[in-house]
């Protein structure tokens, strides 16, 4: 059983924000930046793929309410409540069958195996905004929301970050089978025939001529999987980069994340990032009536149908902050095994 409680966060004047006139040296290791030409072909392929959706040859609005509709469920359910909260932070426990389920969504998202997403994370966590954080904004806007992504980190092989940060998440079967044989691109691109086939298939019942079911079949594909993908993307990544840069303060953490409104509502509220970092485990991120949390709704529908069990509520050291200590958030205890 889960009882929620209310937490009074701090008024805003009592929440220092922090100010910083240097900029943060960028992780040691990536400099002189070698370029990793497969995310920079995926991440650029995907975004030109994405535009080409909208060419009136492929545009269809019922395309592009599939893209949107689909980011915010797949986005949802397989990166946020998955990826986030559950596996990084264990804020969360839903039945394996299901667990598994939403990390294929995940997959689809094309933001990596749950291995890496949450140790890359937990590393966010415990050295936010410090040199050794991955993908801090202070050390420029752009490395913080996709620049990171495009060059390597000796500091982020695979062999380096999961022995300390994902040794929980490799003792499940599935997850180290999908570091293998890049399992998870195939699964990814899996879902390109499928929704052709799907587009085509509608067109075809619905009357249409070969040609006019085969550019439908493309329509769906580009919109489904692209342009879904890139929104899913960008949800992510303004967390990372504009949610430590712009926006207000709840608690006084010791780095540098924001409540940002646009982000908040834009990725399913995750934006309201100064709250997550100041309590990491809780599964709600809005602590106030107007920060809505939608992934923190689903979490209360998964828990109505007795899906989500174990929710962790925001608690004990939002009371420190609130007697006026500095929160030391890179102390807080977001690796399962620590
Ligand atoms: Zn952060
Ligand atoms: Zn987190």
């Amino acid at each position: 059983m889960t009882t929620e409680t209310t937490i009074k966060p701090l008024a805003r004047d009592q929440a220092a924000t922090p100010t910083r006139t240097e900029r943060l040296p960028l992780p040691s290791g990536v400099v002189p930046f070698r370029p990793d030409w497969a995310n920079i072909i995926l991440i650029g392929g995907y975004h030109i793929a994405a535009v080409l959706a909208f060419l009136p040859i492929y545009f269809s609005w019922s395309g592009l309410i599939l893209a949107i509709v689909s980011a915010q469920v797949v986005g949802v359910l397989g990166i946020n409540v998955c990826y986030h909260r559950l596996l990084t932070h264990r804020g969360l426990r839903c039945p394996k069958w299901l667990e598994h389920t939403f990390v294929i969504f995940a997959i689809l998202c094309l933001q990596d195996t749950p291995a890496r997403w949450v140790a890359v994370h937990r590393r966010h966590h415990q050295h936010a905004d410090e040199q050794p954080d991955p993908h801090s904004p202070l050390s420029g806007l752009f490395w913080g929301h996709m620049g990171w992504l495009m060059v390597k980190h000796p500091e982020l092989s695979r062999l380096g970050i999961y022995d300390r940060y994902a040794k929980d998440i490799l003792r499940d079967p599935f997850y180290v089978a999908l570091e293998r044989n890049v399992a998870q691109l195939k699964i990814n691109f899996a879902q390109l025939p499928v929704l052709f086939v799907i587009g085509f298939l509608v067109e075809w019942f619905l009357g249409g001529t070969l040609s006019s079911a085969a550019m439908y079949g493309v329509s769906i594909m580009l919109f489904g999987s692209f342009v879904r993908t890139v929104i899913v993307w960008h949800q992510t990544w303004a967390v990372n980069s504009i949610a430590h840069v712009w926006g207000y303060r709840n608690y006084d953490t010791d780095e540098d994340s924001r409540n940002n409104l646009f982000v908040g509502l834009f990725a399913n509220g995750e934006g309201w990032h100064n709250n997550h970092h100041a309590d990491p485990r809780a599964a709600r991120h809005g602590h106030r009536w107007w920060e809505i949390d939608t992934t923190y709704l689903a979490v209360k529908v998964l828990m109505m149908l007795g899906l989500a069990k174990d929710v962790v509520m925001p608690n004990a050291h939002l009371r420190a902050s609130m007697r006026g200590d500095r929160l030391k958030t890179h102390a807080l205890p977001v690796v399962a095994d620590e």
